[in-house]
């Protein structure tokens, strides 16, 4: 198999399990290896190289097998039982007790035990742990003769090398775990965000929805209707568009209108809403009735002025109502609704292509 294929089976970036996984089987295996070389240079017997040998190769059997399986979960499960019952329970008596470095091995195996996914499983492999660590303490206390005696220069260099093991061990698993943490609250925040643009905007032309519309109209325009105009406006004979040049240069006529809609939005406060079909809203915000009535007329303007490519000869039209929020009469959304869309209407009998309004 290629190295390749190999690497892309251990990822580096798959997820936490997996990096877990295989981040604390190398970190293990490392330990383990430096285990068997600092127990040869010592010189504490045959039986206890041997034994942080086969340690090591207990390790790479693991990720052999979890490589062909891919059950990574119940080989880190194994793993940890292993650790907390054959590794650090015989090391610390082989190794040399509380001379040696094995105190760190035994807290280190507690905190690689805590990383089980599994509630159940994680808690079981706890206590059975903290209760066998403390039994092995209080035995080697009884038992002082169970464990070599390590010079004290020898004990010192085993303490240190375990030491630093344990702690770039310690420091990379919870910096894994923070970066992990924040890159999945990153994620989240980035769907959460996604959602709200889905649920609040028209998907073909990207202006606010209705939903949004009657949000804003009950919690700013009609709590402090100053300085807010509505322009209600529909497209006049859009039927046609679609009967002549099909629903798919319709949509983009809608498109186009929404577009130049947005850009009239621009102001603060001000909101562009594709109401339903080809029914828009245009909340305005304008200092007095005049200018608002002069910018809905631009705004009319310049959608008969649109031109669009794939038919240079059809112009499109709008006729629309223009309503003053500032009036007691509007005490609710459909009452200030329903006005618009009596405007609407009369633009539409006088012959369409105008806005009509009311000082
Ligand atoms: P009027 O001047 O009286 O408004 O005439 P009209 O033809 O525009 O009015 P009518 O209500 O009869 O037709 C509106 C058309 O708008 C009907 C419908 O097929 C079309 N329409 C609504 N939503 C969409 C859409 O999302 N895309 C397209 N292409 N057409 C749509
Ligand atoms: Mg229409
Ligand atoms: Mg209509």
């Amino acid at each position: 198999m290629e190295i390749k294929k190999i690497l892309e089976k251990i990822p580096l970036r798959g997820s936490f399990e997996n990096v877990l996984f295989w981040g604390v089987l190398f970190f293990c295996f490392l330990a383990a290896i430096a285990s068997t070389i600092f127990t040869a240079i010592e010189d504490l017997g045959g039986l206890a190289i041997a034994y942080t040998a086969l340690i090591s190769l207990y390790f790479v059997i693991l990720g052999v097998v979890a490589f062909a399986t891919g059950k990574n979960q119940a080989c880190y499960t194994a793993m940890c039982f292993a650790i907390n019952t054959f590794i650090v329970p015989p090391m610390f008596f082989i190794c040399g007790a509380f001379d040696s470095g094995m105190p760190f091995y035994c807290l280190t195996a507690i905190l690689v035990t805590s990383l089980i996914t599994n509630f159940k499983t994680r808690t079981a492999m706890l206590i059975y742990s903290v209760i066998l660590n403390v039994g092995i303490f209080f035995y080697d206390w009884f038992h002082p003769d169970m464990s070599p005696t390590l010079e004290p220069l020898d004990g010192i260099v085993d303490q240190a090398v375990s030491f630093v093991f344990m702690a770039i061990l310690m420091f990379t698993i919870v910096s894994y775990l923070l970066k992990a943490y924040s890159r999945e609250r990153h994620d989240k925040d980035e769907v959460i965000a996604k959602l709200d643009f889905l649920s609040s905007h028209d998907p073909l032309t990207g202006l606010y929805n209705r939903r949004s519309f009657i949000e804003v109209v009950r919690n700013k325009v009609l709590v402090s209707p100053a300085g807010y105009y509505l322009l209600m406006f529909d497209i006049d004979f859009f039927k046609r568009i679609n009967d002549n040049f099909s629903h798919i240069f319709g949509d983009q006529v809608l498109a186009s209108i929404g577009k130049l809609a947005q850009e009239t939005c621009s102001d603060d406060g001000e909101m562009a809403v594709r109401y339903g079909g080809e029914e828009f809203i245009l909340l305005l915000r304008s200092e007095n009735y005049n200018k608002a009535m002069v910018k809905a007329e631009i705004f009319r303007n310049n959608v008969s002025a649109l031109k669009f490519d794939e038919q240079p000869n059809v112009h499109v039209n709008i006729s629309g109502g223009l309503v003053d929020c500032y009036n007691p009469e509007f005490i609710n959304y459909d009452k200030l609704l329903t006005v618009a869309d009596e405007r609407l209407y009369t633009a539409k009998s006088n012959g369409r292509n105008q806005i009509v309004g009311k000082k």
